[in-house]
């Protein structure tokens, strides 16, 4: 049979690779699907008793002839019959290629979408296709086009079941026949394809990833191997979420939580996106709310649309309640660890505490969760040595024994009660971002009954004028601020063991030598707990300069 392929375009090869110019590789995860589906069909057929016999090995096998300047892809799956071929390639795939240019023609197409088996176009001067469909007394079948709208199809002889697909590369894809740039491409799309996939004798893929597995079935080495294999260069995880949801939606996915300590070693965009296993994007930004773009590992959904402009992502409802979603997951699996081991979650706070506080500021409803398991760390209790001591002498504490006790801000409270209140009534967190620099403040306040958290990290001071707007009645103070003193009475600073001029005169000296610092010097006396002299200043100016303003 010859034919004419029946779409309105007198010829839609130009269009197509013109809008698949970016990313014209993805014609292989494209085909290499189709062959998966393919399998999984007759698999499905057979356990249903509608495909007979032994099946034989379900692979797909990928191979480049150099020579004939070809690209094959093989599967062992349904195959098609004569009519099938011109139903689903002359007919559907050409007419869904169509529709789909007709419709994203203006849109800002940047690559992931799928054209189907029409892409193989974008590589081809020629496609061919050998099938034979797995029903009894199947004729093998042959079919071809060469880029114009015309075909050929007519049957041949061929031995075994399954579907054949030969692209003959244009002059512009010859880079397609090297096996170091298709090793890459399989790599990339295919690694945990559903079917093993073979190029040059050697199985590429994963079949049978974690996340399509039962957590049931699964240990912490299974997890942390697939980490591993994920990113074969990162520290173990600290822990992960195993995502397993089918109502409203399918979603599965494994998410883990990496070592970091300071912000400036994150790395987003590690999380990858699949469906049904293939790959689709490792750039998840409207798909997962940005702060859990922090975390690392897989998430798989049929559900999330693929062939669409990136702006339609965004509104799309479905990925909103993916997002929130997952960002529910994770706040509960937080919160459990929080309630059930502690101990465990407070020497992860270091990497965690960072995720924490950046969904804190971005994400109301994560907030509303993570109130009641976000910790501060108290700074170190003098009868220890102090900070700075400890620091000196290298001393390392006990194993188990903590440097400063974990509080949240609910225990904060109780724990500072009356004594931590300012006079407008609020609660004052007094906070360190340096214990080594301001130990004498913070042996000051500690000598009071304050208590000192730390807030270091890079992120802290944005999270604390975050939090102040979203923590009602709650205030935070730097440890050397002079706000920190008018929380309670000064008349107890007056214990001094210098005369009233001596006082003056150091308060003078100190003043001067500070003066362009705005600080308030005072003399608080010769008992060996406490420094001599401490000079502060306020709490708002100091913020100023931090934001740069002074
Ligand atoms: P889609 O995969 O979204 O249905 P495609 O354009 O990729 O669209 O494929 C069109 C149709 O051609 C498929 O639905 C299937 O019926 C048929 N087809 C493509 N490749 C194969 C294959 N390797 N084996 C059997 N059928 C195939
Ligand atoms: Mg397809």
């Amino acid at each position: 049979q010859k034919g004419q392929i029946r779409v309105h375009t007198e010829n839609i090869f130009p269009i197509i690779k013109k809008f698949l110019y970016s990313e014209h590789e993805i014609f292989l995860r494209e085909l290499i699907s189709n062959a998966t589906d393919a399998t999984q069909k007759l698999k499905t057929l057979s356990s249903i008793g509608e495909a007979k016999g032994d099946l034989g090995e379900l692979r797909i096998d990928i191979s480049i002839d150099a020579t004939e300047k070809t690209l094959t892809i093989a599967d062992r799956g349904v195959g098609m019959t004569a009519e099938e071929v011109d139903k689903y390639i002359n007919q559907v795939a050409f007419s869904g290629a169509e529709e789909f240019l007709d419709k994203y023609k203006d849109a800002n197409i940047i690559g992931h979408f799928g054209l189907g088996f029409y892409s193989a176009f974008m590589v081809s001067e020629k496609v061919e296709i050998y099938t034979k469909s797995y029903r009894e007394d199947a004729k093998g079948v042959y079919w071809s086009c060469d880029g114009s709208p015309e075909f050929e199809l007519y049957e041949i002889d061929k031995e075994d079941r399954g579907t054949k697909i030969v692209l003959h590369l244009n002059e512009e894809s010859k880079e397609f026949l090297e096996a170091d740039r298709v090793r890459g491409i399989l790599e990339r799309f295919c690694r945990f394809q559903a079917v093993p996939i073979f190029f040059e004798d050697k199985q590429i893929n994963n079949p049978n990833p974690i996340w399509v597995r039962k957590p049931s079935e699964l240990t912490t080495e299974d997890y942390q191997n697939f980490y591993k294999e994920l990113y074969p260069y990162s520290e173990t995880p600290l822990f992960w979420i195993h995502l397993n949801v089918d109502y409203p939606f399918n979603l599965t996915g494994v998410l883990y939580f990496p070592k970091i300590k300071q912000s400036y070693e994150i790395q987003k965009d590690k999380i990858q996106l699949y469906s049904n296993q293939v790959f689709v994007t490792d750039e998840v930004k409207d798909i997962v709310p940005e702060f859990l773009m922090l975390l690392h590992g897989v998430i798989d959904s049929p559900d999330i649309p693929l062939n669409v402009s990136r702006s339609y992502l965004q509104g799309d409802p479905n990925v909103k309640k993916i997002n929130s979603h997952i960002t529910k997951k994770v706040a509960d699996k937080l919160d459990e660890i929080f309630r059930n081991n502690r101990s465990e979650f407070e020497e992860k706070w270091d990497s965690l505490g960072l995720f924490v506080k950046y969904g804190m500021m971005t994400d109301e409803k994560f907030l509303e969760k993570a109130n009641k398991f976000l910790v501060m760390q108290a700074s170190p209790n003098p009868s220890g040595g102090g900070a700075l001591k400890k620091e000196a002498s290298d001393i390392t504490p006990p194993p188990g024994e903590k440097e400063g006790a974990f509080y949240t801000l609910e225990e904060y409270k109780i724990a500072t009660e009356t004594l931590q209140k300012n006079k407008d009534g609020k609660q004052v967190i007094i906070y360190t971002t340096d214990p080594i620099q301001q130990d004498a403040y913070i042996q000051a306040c500690v000598a009071k009954g304050y208590i000192v958290v730390k807030l270091e990290t890079l992120v802290d001071a944005a999270f604390i004028n975050n939090m102040e707007m979203k923590w009602e009645g709650v205030h935070f103070v730097r440890v050397d601020s002079d706000i920190v003193d008018n929380i309670i009475d000064k008349q107890e600073a007056t214990e001094s063991v210098l005369s009233k001029d001596e006082a003056e005169q150091l308060k003078t000296m100190f003043g001067k030598e500070m003066h362009n610092l705005h600080v308030t010097v005072e003399v608080k006396g010769l008992s060996p707990e406490t420094a001599p002299v401490i000079a502060t200043r306020p709490e708002f100016m100091r913020r100023m300069k931090d934001m740069g303003g002074m």
